[in-house]
């Protein structure tokens, strides 16, 4: 059997095969916790459940349209007025099997081989690999000054003549910052004025802490949907919880929601309608749910904040958003494969190598599960790392000495 030296060339993600990896040591009995973890633990909206439901029970459940049913688009055009001061029609919308289906189409639809996609280290794993998919290339660009902010001075040199688009997410996965709006403002001239897509990922754009807002890309430009080269992807994976209904969108102009309909129509034919009337349930529902799932999700981020602090020789920049953070743990290791590996092993503790998302010595750590995931799972990197923590620690109902320090 032979297979393509494209695909060949695709990386496995590495957040499903830690969710994989963790599950079978579950069912080995032992007792992993999961800072890997990228969904909260909430359960979905009950007017989502309850359309879902009462559309399974018609028994009629057959192809939608490419481009998504009427009816969901409605409830996305309400959403996109009310967070995004836009005015868009049903043409302007495509709703895709979760955000991920719509960034892949975006770049499908709109790369030409070889055209450069400009990528933000530290970065969500799979920006790099669907560019790679789409036979365009990754340009990866690195805040200079080490932090984990983009630089409009950075960006700039990175753009040349082949430059197609540059992908944005803020708040952002890994790092949980939140993007200044002057830089989101900046970037958006830039793109606007030479051209550039600004492919704007906002799936946590409503997971944002200490009363802030991360304010939508769209708001920095004058020009309307048609004309903007800013693209807006959103969904209710993270918004609602919902990551198994695989519900997203894009918000662009015509003519390439038009294109994109075409490659959609051609790979799923649309979207699973009875999980579209799910995320129609839960935008059309009381909203109260995303503010309560945000202030748990708070929450937690205060709690591993202060687990974290005291930590020896660990540094963290204060996520602002998201349920991640990304720890530096160059005082104790600078290979973080090798520390996420020997953590799992170890302390039976699932954590995301930084290098992954392009920032090597750093770990991502979640903080979507329970306080207690959380302070458990820091107690334990704590014993694995720390000669200065206990010797022992009870691991489910094991005590176990450290040897290793
Ligand atoms: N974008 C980012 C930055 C993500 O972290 C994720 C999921 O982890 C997605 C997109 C995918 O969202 P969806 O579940 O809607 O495909």
């Amino acid at each position: 059997m032979t297979t393509s030296i494209l695909a060949r060339s695709i990386a496995e993600s590495p957040t499903l095969r830690l969710n994989e990896e963790a599950q079978a040591l579950r069912d080995r009995g032992e007792a992993v916790i999961h800072l890997g973890i990228g969904e909260p633990k909430n359960r979905a909206p009950i007017t989502a459940i309850l359309s879902a439901a009462a559309k399974l029970n018609t028994g009629d459940i057959k192809y939608a349209p490419a481009d998504g049913l009427p009816s969901l688009k409605k409830a996305i055009i309400r959403y996109t007025e009310e967070n995004y001061d836009r005015v868009v029609a049903p043409e302007n919308v495509i709703v895709t099997a979760g955000a991920k289906q719509s960034i892949f189409n975006i770049l499908y639809s709109i790369l030409n081989p070889q055209d450069e996609v400009i990528i933000l280290a530290p970065y969500w794993v799979s920006y790099p690999e669907m560019v790679k998919m789409c036979y365009g290339i990754p340009v990866i660009v690195t805040p200079e000054d080490g932090s984990f902010h983009p630089r409009m001075e950075d960006i700039k040199e990175a753009v040349s003549s082949a430059t197609k688009a540059i992908i944005v997410n803020s708040p952002n996965n890994p790092s949980g910052l939140v993007f200044s709006e002057d830089f989101v403002g900046a970037l958006v001239e830039f793109c606007e004025r030479k051209g550039i897509y600004y492919i704007a990922d906002d799936i946590y754009h409503k997971l944002v802490f200490d009363g802030k807002r991360a304010a939508p890309a769209t708001r920095f430009t004058d020009k309307d949907v048609e004309s903007t080269k800013v693209i807006s992807v959103n969904g209710v994976s993270k918004l609602y919880g919902m990551t198994g209904f695989r519900i997203g969108w894009t918000i662009t102009n015509r003519k390439l929601v038009e294109v994109m309909t075409n490659v959609q129509g051609q790979i799923t034919s649309c979207a699973s309608p009875f999980l579209q009337v799910a995320a129609e349930g839960a935008l059309n529902g009381l909203q109260g749910i995303v503010e309560s799932l945000r202030l748990t999700i708070e929450n937690n981020r205060n709690v591993i904040m202060e687990e974290l602090h005291s930590f020896t020789g660990i540094k963290t920049v204060r996520p602002e958003g998201t349920f991640y953070c990304l720890p530096d743990f160059r005082a104790y290791k600078g290979d973080s494969v090798e520390l996420s590996n020997f953590l799992l092993r170890k302390a039976l503790v699932v954590t995301v190598p930084g290098k992954e998302f392009g920032m090597e010595g750093h770990l991502r750590l979640s903080y979507a599960g329970t306080v207690k995931d959380v302070t458990d799972g820091i107690a334990r990197i704590k014993w694995a790392l720390d000669p200065n923590s206990p010797n022992d620690i009870y691991i489910g109902d094991k005590k176990m000495i450290r040897d290793w320090l």
